[in-house]
C-alpha cells in the first residue's frame, strides 16, 4: 500500500519519555536559559504510553546521584521519593529454608537510596520538562527509523487505523515522517528502533559483546502494618531459580504497608520452560515472603526486560544524526542492578554534547563523538567498568559467581580475569532432547494451583497491569515463519514463548482443520511490551514492533 506521509522538519527527535530522554531534555533547556548564545531548537519530543510514566518500570531502589546532578535539591522541587532505604538484608533461599548473608555485599549497599516508583519519578521529571516550556507528545510512538545515505535522518511514526489484515478503517491516520538533523533513542530497554539501528548499522555493536537480559516481574502489595517497614530493603539469592542460572528476588518497603516484591531471571538459560512468571509466583511461597504478604491484597503488576551486561556489551553511543541514552545504550550496573541513575546521567552528557552541537550547527559522528568521549571521563564509566565482569561472573552457577564477584570488589572489578561472553541469550536454550541429555529430565515445567490470592495466573496479573490494546489492528508481534512455531519449534523446543511470555500472549491450542494438532494462537492485546519474546525466542523469528501508540501498560505505583 503506497501511502503519503506528512513530513514534519525538526532539529531534534527525542523518541521514549522515560528518566534518559527527560533528563536529556529538561537540561538542555538549562543549559540554553543560561546561555544567550543559543536559542532552542525545535523538539519533537514523543513517547508511546498514553502518558509520561505508562510504561516505566522498574525495583526499584535508586541511587539519587543522578536526580541530585539534574536537578540539584530534588526533594526540595518534590521528586516523589517513597522512602529512604532504612535496612538492608540479604537471603540465600532454599525451598522452605532460607539463610541471612552475614553482611550485604558492598556493590548491594543501599545506605543514601531511595526506594520509588519508576513510573511516579518518570511522571514527575515529565512535569519538570513541561514546566521549562518543552512539549512531550505522549501516545505517539516512533515506528521505523529513516535512515538516508547511513545517516538516520529521523523516525516514522506509527500508522494508526489499520485492520488486523493492515487495511486501512475509516479512521486511518497514516504516521508521519519526523525528519530530524539529530536523532536520540530513550526508547528504553531492547527499543524496537534501537534494534533497527543495531541491524542497519553493524559498526553501532562492532566492539562490544551482545547484551545479556534479564526479565523482571514485579507486583506491589497493600499489607496489614507491622509485616514491612518503610525502606526496608531485601535481596534474594537462589530458590526458586536453580543454582545453575542467573537470577534473584527482591522486597522493598515503599511505606509501612506497600512492598514491592519482584523476581528477576536470566535469559541465558539452558531451560525451554524457562517462566519468570511463574517462578515469580513460586517465589511468593517461601515463608519468607509469605509471612510479609499474608492477609494483603496484590495491587499492581507489571514485567520488563532488564539489560544486565554492562560495560563490554554496551553499544557505540553515536552515529551520524543519532544518539543513544539509558537502557538503549546499556545504561545500566549489573553489581548493583542499577540505572536509573545512569540513564538520567547519559541524558545529561547528551544534552551538554548536544549545546556543542547547536552552536556549531554539526550533528555528525565527528561532533557527536564527544557524548562518547564524555561518558568515557565520567563517574558513569567509573562505575560501570569496575562492573564490567560481574554478570559473566556467574557463568557457572551462584556460588563461582559469588566468589568471583567477591574477588573483583578488591580488584577494580577485574577479579582473577577479564571474562567476554559473546553468546546470545537465545543461544543458551537447549533442544528437550538436549536437555534431557544434559540434566537426566524434562525441562522442568513446573505446577503451581494458582490461589488468585498469594499467586495469581498470567491474565490475572494482566489485568492489574492495566494494559490495553485496540484488538482491531495488525499484530504487533511480527512472526517472520510461522511453520517453524507450528511444527519445527514444538517437536524442537516444545514452544518456549508459551512459557517466557510473563502476559499469556503466546498459547498453544487445538487446530480444529488439523485433527486437533497445535497451533500458536496469538494475543496481543496482553502484551506488557516486556521485551523478552523477541530476545529469548530461540529461532528468532519473533518480532515486536510498536502497536498503535497510547497502548500497552498503564503502570501505576510500578
Ligand atoms: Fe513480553 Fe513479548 Fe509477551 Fe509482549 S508478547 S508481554 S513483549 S514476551
Amino acid at each position: 500500500m503506497d501511502i503519503e506521509r506528512e513530513i514534519l522538519e525538526t532539529d531534534l527527535a527525542i523518541v521514549g519519555a522515560g528518566p534518559a530522554g527527560l533528563a536529556l531534555a529538561y537540561k538542555l533547556a538549562k543549559l540554553i536559559e543560561a546561555d544567550d548564545t543559543v536559542e532552542m531548537p525545535e523538539i519533537l519530543f514523543i513517547e508511546k504510553g498514553s502518558h509520561v510514566g505508562a510504561h516505566s518500570l522498574s525495583g526499584a531502589v535508586m541511587d539519587p546521584r543522578g536526580l541530585e546532578e539534574l536537578f540539584g535539591d530534588y526533594k526540595e522541587l518534590g521528586a516523589p521519593l517513597e522512602s529512604p532505604v532504612t535496612s538492608e538484608a540479604m537471603y540465600w533461599l532454599r525451598e522452605n529454608a532460607s539463610t541471612k548473608f552475614p553482611y550485604e555485599p558492598p556493590a548491594l549497599s543501599n545506605h543514601g537510596n531511595y526506594i520509588v516508583s519508576l513510573n511516579k519519578l518518570s511522571a514527575w521529571m515529565g512535569e519538570q520538562v513541561e514546566s521549562c516550556g518543552l512539549d512531550i507528545y505522549a501516545g505517539l510512538a516512533g515506528y521505523d527509523l529513516v535512515i538516508e545515505e547511513g545517516r538516520i535522518t529521523g523516525v516514522q511514526t506509527v500508522d494508526m487505523g489499520l485492520d488486523k489484515e493492515g487495511e486501512p478503517k475509516s479512521n486511518f491516520e497514516p504516521g508521519s515522517i519526523i525528519k530530524a538533523k539529530l536523532t536520540i533513542l530513550c526508547e528504553g530497554v531492547h527499543g524496537s528502533l534501537t534494534k533497527k539501528a543495531f541491524e542497519k548499522i553493524p559498526m553501532l555493536r562492532k566492539d562490544s559483546l551482545p547484551q545479556v537480559y534479564l526479565t523482571g516481574v514485579k507486583e506491589v502489595w497493600e499489607v496489614p502494618e507491622g509485616q514491612i517497614k518503610a525502606g526496608q530493603v531485601i535481596h534474594t539469592l537462589g530458590w526458586p531459580q536453580p543454582n545453575n542460572e542467573y537470577g534473584g528476588g527482591w522486597i522493598y518497603g515503599m511505606s509501612d504497608t506497600m512492598v514491592s516484591v519482584g523476581y528477576a531471571v536470566g535469559l541465558n538459560s539452558p531451560d525451554p520452560a524457562n517462566d519468570p512468571h511463574l517462578k515469580f509466583q513460586r517465589y511468593k511461597t517461601h515463608p519468607l515472603l509469605r509471612k510479609i504478604l499474608e492477609g494483603g491484597t496484590m495491587q499492581n503488576y507489571g514485567a520488563k526486560t532488564i539489560p544486565d551486561g554492562g560495560y563490554y556489551s554496551m553499544p557505540r553511543l553515536y552515529h551520524d544524526g543519532l544518539m543513544l541514552c539509558g537502557d538503549s545504550g546499556g545504561f545500566l550496573d549489573p553489581s548493583r542492578l542499577k540505572g536509573i541513575h545512569l540513564a538520567i546521567k547519559s541524558g545529561i552528557m547528551a544534552a551538554e554534547t548536544i549545546m556543542e552541537c547547536l552552536k556549531a550547527d554539526d550533528f555528525s559522528a565527528n561532533s557527536l563523538k564527544k557524548y562518547q568521549d564524555r561518558f568515557e571521563n565520567s563517574w558513569a564509566k567509573d562505575e560501570l567498568y569496575k562492573s564490567r565482569n560481574f554478570h559473566a561472573s556467574f557463568k557457572k552457577g551462584l556460588f563461582s559467581g559469588l566468589i568471583h564477584a567477591a574477588i573483583q570488589t578488591f580488584t577494580g572489578g577485574k577479579g582473577l580475569f577479564e571474562r567476554r561472553v559473546n553468546i546470545e541469550d537465545h543461544s543458551y536454550m537447549l533442544k528437550k532432547s538436549e536437555y534431557r541429555q544434559q540434566f537426566g529430565n524434562d525441562p522442568s515445567v513446573k505446577e503451581l494451583k494458582f490461589d488468585n490470592n498469594y499467586t495469581f495466573d498470567k491474565l490475572s496479573d494482566v489485568y492489574k497491569s492495566g494494559t490495553a490494546h485496540d484488538e482491531e489492528q495488525p499484530s504487533h508481534l511480527v512472526i517472520s515463519d510461522l511453520d517453524i512455531c507450528n511444527n519445527r519449534c514444538t517437536e524442537e523446543y516444545g514452544n518456549p514463548c508459551q512459557h517466557f511470555c510473563p502476559a499469556q500472549v503466546y498459547e498453544m491450542v487445538e487446530d480444529s482443520d488439523q485433527n486437533g494438532t497445535l497451533k500458536l494462537q496469538l494475543t496481543p492485546s496482553n502484551c506488557v511490551h516486556c521485551k523478552t519474546c523477541d530476545i529469548a525466542d530461540p529461532y528468532q523469528v519473533i518480532r515486536w514492533v510498536t502497536p498503535q501508540g497510547g497502548e500497552g501498560p498503564n503502570y501505576e505505583n510500578l
